[in-house]
């Protein structure tokens, strides 16, 4: 079977079905083809404003995720680093995006990433799910398509302009883009996880939070996904390799065991017995990045590009911003308006800048030396964004920070003037927020001593993308594309 398309899309997660739609809703020819039966499970439930607000609008599944009674998450709670009380950031600390947008979602994966999916169905891209890519079909002068065993079991091979490989952590094909990835020396860790049929729940407004909580192993994340569940997981060394070789569920236990904020939570609460939370899983979570994400005719977009540690839940938000700033450039070779080396090149330079935010602020994070304060403040120098240190703190692990019109409405910029310096007021009138949002400035001293210290502490070299061309591209107004400037 030979047949044309103007783009092959591989795999149906978040990022495979954003880089579909986005250039189905273009009217363009699109194949996805996903090697599971939907609904299928996968972990990083979590999910930020940016995913939320942003992309799912423009997607147009915002209602569908709306409605769908997933548990509302308005920030994080964390007993992490020297303070032995939990802290929390609230999403709402940020000026520039006004309630009731300053929310995400509690996710469980497999029916979020299925409203995806059939809205990439919905936008007239033709989804085939049970079929596998074994391989992409190119010649010296780029790649024209893929081949791959279709639900029947028959081999197949489909022609198109673009392939965007979305096939996530395990993907066969990313090799065939810049060689293999670049393994960070600083996140390398294992994570060991399963559910609990209930728990307790963080007091109010807090409820919905994911609760992070360090432990001399690593650390646990507490995510309330339904009243009768919840995703419990242990991010730890890969020196505890062994013991979860030998037992995972044991293992696990054991982690839970080790933490008493997180015991204390699911004190005489059973596991979950209900398929597919039934079971314990691992995961190598190292993070990773290619030398380069795309060449003539290819991309790659979410965890078949990089990864990095999930901490602060930035991986739906990654693959789906990096999936769409592919499908743009897609989008705009298709119609001729930027020629594609152009578009692929400005698609890599925002995708890495919006990783190396993360990738960065995380080097700090993990410094247990510190406290919420000096990681308001990190998150501000990392960012540069012109904002308070608790501000820039939301704003990262919002994904905000890129400001593109995809994860942030226009109509926020206009609110946001009104509401600037709320954060100072919301410190002062919210009790329930951490008094050392108005704390002063960390001294000189300690910048120094830090900025040495995450010198010594920084995992290899990131790729450096530099700044946007002064010549780059703009966004259409539908958010889809790319328009010289
Ligand atoms: P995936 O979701 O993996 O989708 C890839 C799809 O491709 C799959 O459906 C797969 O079946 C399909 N596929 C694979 N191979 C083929 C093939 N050959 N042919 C056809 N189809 C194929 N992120 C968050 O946002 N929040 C969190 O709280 C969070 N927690 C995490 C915790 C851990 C321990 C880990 C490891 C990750 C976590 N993440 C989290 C990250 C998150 O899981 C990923 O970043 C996200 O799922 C990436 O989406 P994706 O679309 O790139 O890949």
């Amino acid at each position: 079977m030979t047949q044309e398309y103007d783009l092959i899309v591989v795999g149906g997660g978040p990022a495979g079905s954003t880089a579909a739609t986005a250039v189905a809703l273009r009217g363009h020819r699109v194949l996805l083809l996903e090697r599971e039966t939907f609904p299928r499970y996968q972990i990083g439930e979590s999910l930020l404003p940016a995913t939320v607000h942003g992309l799912c609008r423009i997607l147009g599944v915002a209602d569908e995720v709306q409605q769908a009674g997933f548990t509302l998450k308005r920030g994080g709670t964390l007993r992490w680093g020297r303070d032995p009380e939990p802290w929390q950031f609230s999403f709402a600390m940020t000026p520039r995006v006004p309630e009731p947008t300053a929310t995400a979602f509690q996710v469980e994966r497999s029916r979020f990433d299925e409203i995806l999916l059939r809205g990439a169905r919905r936008a007239g891209a033709e989804v085939r799910e049970g079929s596998t890519v074994r391989r992409v079909v190119a010649d010296e002068e780029r790649v024209r398509g893929v081949e791959f065993t279709d639900a029947d079991g028959n081999a197949r091979t489909a022609y198109a302009r673009y392939v965007i490989d979305a096939s996530g952590n395990t993907s066969r094909i990313h090799t065939g883009v810049g060689g293999g990835r670049v393994y960070s020396d600083f996140f390398r860790n294992l994570a060991v996880f399963g559910y609990f049929a209930g728990g307790a729940r963080l007091p109010e407004p807090n409820s919905g939070n994911i609760f992070c909580a360090a432990f001399d192993a690593g650390w646990l994340w507490y995510i309330p996904l339904r009243d009768d569940l919840t995703s419990v997981g242990a991010v730890i060394s890969p020196e505890h390799t062994g013991a979860v070789q030998r037992d995972a569920r044991g293992a696990w236990r054991d982690m839970i065991e080790a933490c008493p904020e997180v015991s204390r939570l699911v004190a005489g609460v059973p596991e979950a017995t209900e398929a597919p939370y039934d079971q314990v899983r691992v995961r190598r979570d190292w993070s990773y990045w290619k030398q380069s994400f795309w060449k003539p005719g290819m991309a790659l977009v979410g965890d078949a590009a990089c990864f990095v540690d999930p901490v602060l839940s930035s991986g739906v938000h990654l693959a789906t911003y990096g999936a769409l700033l592919a499908a743009r450039s897609v989008n705009a070779a298709l119609d001729g308006s930027v020629p594609e080396e152009r578009g692929f090149a400005e698609f890599e330079a925002r995708y890495r800048r919006e990783y190396r935010v993360f990738y960065e602020f995380l080097i700090a994070f993990y410094d247990m030396e510190r406290n919420e304060d000096s990681y308001f403040w990190s998150a501000k120098k990392i960012t540069k964004v012109d904002l308070g240190e608790a501000a820039a703190f939301a704003e990262l692990a919002g994904g905000l920070v890129s400001r593109d019109s995809a994860v942030v409405r226009t109509e926020w910029h206009t609110a946001a003037a009104q509401l600037d310096g709320a954060v100072g007021e919301l410190a002062v009138s919210d009790g329930r927020m951490n008094p050392l949002l108005s704390a002063p400035v960390v001294g000189e001293t300690f910048r120094t001593g830090n900025d040495l210290q995450e010198q010594a502490l920084y995992g290899g070299p990131l790729d450096d993308p530099g700044p946007a061309a002064p010549d780059g591209l703009a966004v259409t107004p539908d958010g889809l594309s790319w328009v010289k400037v």
